[in-house]
């Protein structure tokens, strides 16, 4: 489109200001079970049958319906006037829970917790710092006393954070050739969604997950299954505790929720207890050194903003901190995925 015709209507402007909406009415028909219903259901039903399944009005469903199959999520078919919807292949791999790949949860936490903090984005850009209080009424503004206030929200931010290993974790996992460092730390590693990909590429490797001794406890019980004998776990605050040694570690969107000052205590204490010759393995969004994309790492980085102390930053930003922190060598891979890795070494 050139730029007159930009002027003469803002298609863009518009595609912009409907973004709310788009999340909303997948995260809804989520939430009711839309996809879930109909990935079992024999065939497609009509509106009336999915809105009496799943109790609600059958006035509201034809509505979000149709927008779904204005956003491809759904496919429609008239018989007899009557509309029967069916799933669309991306529906069924992507959005019904059941899915070995799906990303229900990573689309619910977007929806209740970061859609919410983002209502206060003007106050977040006013002020510098995230919206906790407000958008939860909680009085913790520590990111993760909030995220983990209980243990039915505990589990869905780590069910959040898993989902989307299950999709791409592989790809950070392979960006390096890892299989050298066979004692792995996967440090802020959660319930292992990471270190799960890990073993399952380098059979010689084992992986310890550090985490906070709640979420470690949580992941045991919840998430890791007997067969994982070579993950492992170990509780403690990567800040005041001791952290084990390993050749390599794995710090996975961890740093973006951290200032830089926070970033290069974590660094530097990595480096003292990294043996030599081994390494550190980010995994973060990267913004491009002359910052003017990839969009996905700056809308990442407002998210951040909102919600943390943290913030996106480029490869750049990344060889100060490891280079101050000690690590001699940084290597980049961008990974065409929502995340990227850099290796630096000892
Ligand atoms: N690396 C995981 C991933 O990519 O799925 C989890 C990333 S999550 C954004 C940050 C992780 O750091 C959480 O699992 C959290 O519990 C952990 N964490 C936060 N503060 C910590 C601390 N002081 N000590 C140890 N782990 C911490």
């Amino acid at each position: 489109m050139s730029s007159t015709q930009d002027l003469d209507y803002p298609q863009l402007l518009f595609q912009y200001n409907s973004g709310f909406l788009l999340t909303k009415i997948m995260t809804t028909a989520c939430e009711l079970g839309v996809f879930d219903l109909l990935l079992e259901s024999e065939g497609p039903l009509p509106s009336d049958v999915i809105a009496e399944r799943l109790g609600t009005s059958a006035y509201g469903m034809e509505r979000l319906l149709e927008a779904c199959v204005g956003l491809k999520l759904l496919a429609v078919e008239m018989k007899s006037e009557r509309a029967f919807y069916r799933n669309t292949e991306l529906s069924n791999l992507y959005l019904g829970k059941a899915s070995p790949k799906s990303q229900y949860h990573h689309f619910m936490y977007y929806s209740k917790t970061n859609y919410l903090c983002c209502h206060y984005l003007t106050d977040a850009v006013r002020e510098g710092k995230k919206q906790y209080k407000r958008a939860f009424g909680i009085s913790s503004e520590d990111l993760f006393e909030v995220l983990y206030r209980s243990e039915e929200e505990m589990i869905k931010v780590t069910h959040f954070l898993n989902a989307f290993w299950s999709v791409c974790g592989r790809d950070m996992i392979s960006a390096f050739d890892l299989s050298p460092f066979t004692v792995i730390c996967d440090l802020g590693g959660g319930a292992g969604g990471l270190a799960r990909e890990c073993i399952s590429l380098y059979p010689n490797s084992t992986v310890t997950i550090y985490d906070l001794p709640k979420v470690v406890q949580l992941a045991k019980e919840h998430f890791v299954t007997p067969e994982e004998s070579r993950i492992t776990f170990h509780g403690g605050d990567f800040f005041t505790d001791p952290i084990p040694e390993a050749d390599l570690y794995i710090v996975a969107r961890v740093l973006h929720d951290w200032a830089d000052d926070k970033c290069l205590e974590l660094l530097s204490k990595i480096h003292k207890v990294c043996k030599p010759g081994g390494g550190v393995l980010l995994v973060e969004s990267l913004v491009d050194d002359d910052k003017t994309g990839p969009l996905d790492a700056l809308l990442l980085s407002v998210i951040m903003l909102v919600q943390t102390e943290g913030k996106e930053r480029t490869p750049s930003e990344f060889r100060k901190l490891l280079t101050a922190a000690g690590f001699r060598e940084m290597q980049v891979k961008k990974t065409g995925k929502l995340y990227d890795v850099i290796l630096g070494r000892k």
